[in-house]
């Protein structure tokens, strides 16, 4: 008899491991914050050979404990201050489930219309929630995609911007701009689609991309018989969340023909609060956007959205139809299949976590999520300026914050070692040029002002 897992048996363990991720939700502040695993110890408290008879549920589930948790770094802390938050919510974790339940392949609209249609709506509730232009919704010329990641995004708008080229110069020839301070996922993305340059221009005082320097990169590259493709703005860098001139670079952008991508991966969030949107000036004037609700809107990895102003050249360079995905809604027309959206075919129900966070939450409680963080930030700020043995690295437009010892690189280096030694917090340590800096990002879900407080009392013990 081959062994199942009955719908009853189901039900028994499900509400086992469902009150596993409650009791780690009540507990994760507990954990010291990073692992004190060394290389190799979880493989190695794992037997050699998989298993040749099926096991009991239950030491499935006791292994967590015991095998798992010593090797998990506690993103959901909420003294997690490290890299960019990836947040999560119940009712994101509890769509995960559902979505996983229903076992869903998106592909196509016929099969998976609910999957299709709900993730056409979301992302057109975003486009006003965020106040982007209303041509990028799915009823325009325009529309939005979930993908795994920014970088499949940021990657899929420079295989369209490579495509709609391609008549006129070799790959080889084809030139992408990006400033000094974008995310490797840009150059990667040349990388993957072959374009021959990756242009990196220099930033201002403020680690925000230089016009001039764009606009003499372009002519120079023209000059030597290069392409210029695209330019890839970043709202937000990952460094520091500097924030390049949108208006100066689409007025470039548009003097020279070039695909206009913008990467908000991490602050595209904030975008839901109006004051935050002086920040994306003049979107109209821009091809391509991406931005990660899986960083900051409390919506599980991965969650990535992409939008296009106008979709024919996105599905012109990604649709390829085999007899076999034939079938009569998509010759009817009247709807979107996914698949010629991005590389994958197959594709999970996405959207339906990004759906529930929305209603769940409302926009108000997203709203009040971002200015919390953002408060608590600035308050992080003002203890930094206000002691004289620190001092901000750069603005904090979002819920990054930036800062070192005025020592020096050894003392900022330090710190950053001694705060993760303690397990009580996770920072980042980082550096532009040769000035090292400290990252505190706040975002995750549940940090409030006493874990801010927490963090400030232990750089200062760190700090004597
Ligand atoms: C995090 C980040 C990315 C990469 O995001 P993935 O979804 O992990 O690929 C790209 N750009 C910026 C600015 C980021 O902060």
């Amino acid at each position: 008899m081959r062994k199942q897992m009955t719908p009853q048996e189901f039900r028994q363990h499900g509400h086992a491991v469902i009150d596993w991720v409650a009791r780690y939700m009540e507990n994760v502040e507990k954990f010291p914050v990073t692992p004190t695993a060394v290389p190799g110890e979880i493989a190695d408290s794992l037997p050699e050979l998989a298993p040749e008879a099926g096991e009991d549920f239950a030491a499935l589930l006791a292994d967590l404990d015991r095998v798992v948790m010593p090797g998990i770094t506690h993103w959901q802390s909420p003294n997690w201050f490290a890299y960019f938050p990836a947040n999560v919510s119940g009712p994101s974790i509890l769509a995960e489930l559902v979505s996983a339940g229903l076992g869903q392949q998106g592909m196509l609209w016929s099969t998976s219309p609910a999957a299709t249609e709900i993730e056409a709506k979301v992302l057109d509730w975003l486009v006003d929630l965020m106040d982007l232009p209303q041509d990028w919704k799915s009823g325009g010329p325009g529309g939005g995609v979930i993908q795994m990641s920014a970088s499949d995004a940021t990657h899929a708008a420079l295989v369209v911007a490579r495509h709609l080229r391609r008549e006129q110069a070799a790959v080889e020839d084809m030139v992408v701009y990006v400033s000094d301070q974008a995310h490797s996922s840009i150059e990667k993305g040349c990388t993957v689609a072959a374009i021959g340059h990756c242009r990196k221009i220099k930033v201002d005082q403020y680690y925000a991309m230089d016009p001039v320097d764009l606009e003499n990169s372009i002519k120079a590259d023209k000059s030597k018989g290069l392409l210029p493709i695209a330019v890839v703005s970043a709202i937000g860098t990952t460094a520091t969340t500097a924030v390049d001139p949108l208006e100066s670079i689409a007025d470039i952008s548009a003097r020279h023909s070039l695909w206009h991508h913008v990467d908000a991966a991490y602050a595209g969030t904030a975008m839901i609060c109006p004051e935050f949107r002086r920040y994306q000036p003049d979107l109209e004037r821009v091809d391509s956007y991406t931005f990660n609700p899986h960083k900051w809107m409390m919506v599980n990895f991965d969650c990535n959205v992409l939008w296009v102003g106008n979709r024919k050249p996105l599905i012109d360079t990604m649709s390829i139809l085999p007899p076999y995905l034939r079938n009569k809604a998509t010759e009817s027309g009247a709807v979107l299949d996914y698949r010629d959206w991005h590389v994958p075919l197959g594709r999970r129900f996405r959207a339906l976590k990004l759906w529930w966070v929305l209603r769940y939450y409302g926009a108000s409680g997203l709203r009040a999520m971002v200015r919390d963080h953002v408060a608590l930030a600035g308050e992080f700020a003002n203890r930094i300026n206000q002691d004289d043995r620190f001092e901000l690295f750069a603005p904090h437009p979002f819920g990054l914050v930036c800062f070192g010892r005025v020592e020096g690189n050894e003392a900022t280096r330090k710190l950053a070692d001694d705060l993760n030694a303690s397990g009580r917090v996770a920072v980042t340590p980082s550096r532009i040029n040769d000035q090292w800096f400290i990252r505190v990002s706040v975002g995750q879900t549940h940090t409030r002002s006493e874990h801010i407080e927490k963090l400030w009392q232990l750089i200062e013990q760190l700090s004597i």
